[in-house]
């Protein structure tokens, strides 16, 4: 039996659905399995396999308190017709890459891939736990995340989910599909600030244990839909391990090859998952983590100091415009030898000096990843080469990851046959794509997304076709002072 402990060493080990109901631990820590499990199946036997059948066997091996029958209906639920993509996540080659297609589900960005099966695992587990309050999901986006969430929540029994997002912070399209959410149980803000303000806001809340059980005796407990909770993530893992098998099955790739992994990384969520599916036993070479501007993830893999002592900028890839990248805490507990009082040190340093410097130990062990990153001017030349050279179209934080392939290559010639998980549908960002390849200005997002499909003929995923025709439904905006007074008139009023 596989269990959860925080990354800070001081709180209870949990089980599995345990851990996907509180979202984060009560040291203000992480969850992280006690030990990576092995991959339950011969790479090489899994060719041909839907995508469904290699999802559902990683997680069980992941969440073993939950019975295979459990973890079926799970995926069943999430991985259905909502995906626009027969095999819910192509493997599409263009230039000298293979891209791993994670936008075709219901918002059109890889979120989907986790957030569509949370809401089975949560439900399932509160059932498991016979959990008697309502679970009221927290989330902080940088774009993306917050209409995922919403998506999976809306009408869920026993859940409420409350969006913040920052107001000035994300795309015209992002804005308007979660403005637009439906359900009764959803509630969305924007919140003057920037992501981090978002994030630190909603962690604040989780580690207020005077508010908790305010919120108790209202009937109420709160969990998260960000990437700090365990069920974000492990489903995560199970889109590199099909990537693997489907190089396997194409020809690509030998069984036991070692292939690249590019992320473009913002809370390092996508990247940790592929870290994890390296655990598991697929071959990889080197993880590359791909940043815009906010690029202090690459300096932290470059240098090992991590440090927040610096500008945030607003960039044409906003869902990646971060400074406190929450999961790589995960990994420095991992690459410390599961040392909960060396995070803690390192969190508590970020907190106080705004950075930190890891022993040589941890460096050692991030040697398996390398980093870069592209500003927006570059992140527009990726998108037009792309488009001009191989008439595939590319979001701009997939361009990100693209550039900084592309760096990687020509710096260190290594000719790995390598995986770039593609993020988002050009579609999201349709003002900036359709800026990169010389289009004329369009007067708001939506006349973008319909000038970008007339030029390339990609079809527009439903959830984006007449956004702005709905109905605009949740309206305020905040400061981010508020937010925990915003949480608390949400919940006592139900
Ligand atoms: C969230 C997001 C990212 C960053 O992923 P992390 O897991 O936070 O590192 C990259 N691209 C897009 C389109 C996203 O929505």
């Amino acid at each position: 039996m596989i269990r959860y402990k925080s990354t800070r060493g001081h709180a209870a080990q949990k089980t599995a659905s345990q851990a996907v109901i509180r979202g984060i631990a009560e040291d203000r820590g992480l969850y992280v399995p006690d030990s990576v499990p092995a991959l339950p199946f011969a790479l090489s036997d899994m060719t041909g396999k839907p995508y469904k059948e290699i999802a559902a066997a990683v997680i069980s091996a992941f969440f073993t308190d939950y019975t295979a029958e459990e973890i079926l209906a799970c995926v069943d639920g999430a991985y259905d017709a909502k995906f626009e993509a027969d095999d819910i996540v192509p493997v599409v080659k263009a230039g000298d890459a293979h891209f791993l297609e994670l936008y075709h589900g219901k918002t059109a960005a890889f979120k989907d891939m986790a957030l569509s099966i949370l809401p089975y695992l949560l439900t399932t587990a509160m059932k498991k736990e016979k959990e008697d309050k309502k679970v009221a999901i927290l989330t902080a986006t940088s774009g993306d995340t917050g209409k995922a969430a919403l998506e999976g929540f809306a009408d869920v029994e026993g859940t409420e989910i409350i969006v913040f997002f920052p107001s000035d912070g994300v795309s015209e399209v992002q804005k308007r599909q979660m403005t637009t959410q439906e359900g009764s149980n959803t509630h969305v803000f924007g919140i003057t600030g920037n992501f981090d303000d978002a994030q630190t806001g909603v962690k604040n809340i989780f580690a207020d244990e005077a508010f908790a059980e305010e919120l108790a005796a209202h009937g109420v407990r709160l969990s998260s839909a960000n990437s700090i909770n365990i069920g974000r993530l492990v489903p995560q893992v199970a889109y590199y391990v099909y990537a693997y098998v489907k190089l396997l099955e194409n020809g690509t790739i030998r069984d036991g090859e070692e292939i690249n992994i590019v992320v473009p990384t913002g809370n390092f969520g996508n990247i940790l998952a592929a870290y994890y599916a390296s655990k598991m036993g697929v071959p990889v070479h080197r993880f590359i983590c791909a940043s815009n501007r906010n690029n202090v993830l690459t300096d932290f893999i470059n240098t090992g100091t991590y440090d927040i002592n610096r500008e945030f900028y607003c960039t044409n890839s906003p869902s990646m415009d971060i400074l406190i990248s929450s999961n790589l805490e995960r990994l420095l507990y991992h690459l410390s030898g599961d040392d909960g009082d060396t995070v803690s040190d390192l969190m508590e340093k970020l907190e106080k000096d705004k950075k930190y410097t890891v022993s040589d130990r941890i460096r050692d062990g991030l040697s398996c990843f390398a980093a870069g990153y592209a500003d927006e001017g570059e992140t527009e030349e990726a998108i037009a080469r792309m488009y001009d050279e191989n008439g595939y179209l590319i979001d701009t934080h997939t361009a990100v990851a693209y550039k900084v392939y592309e760096d990687y290559r020509k710096e260190t010639g290594d000719e790995t046959p390598t995986v770039i998980a593609s993020t988002a549908s050009a579609y999201k960002f349709a003002a900036s794509v359709a800026k990169a390849l010389g289009m004329p200005e369009e007067a708001d997002g939506f006349a973008y997304v319909r000038a970008l499909h007339e030029k390339t003929g990609v079809p527009v995923p439903s959830g984006l076709k007449d956004l702005e025709k709905k109905e605009i439904r949740h309206k305020d905006v905040i400061d981010k002072s508020e937010m925990k007074k915003t949480v608390a008139d949400c919940l006592k009023q139900l």
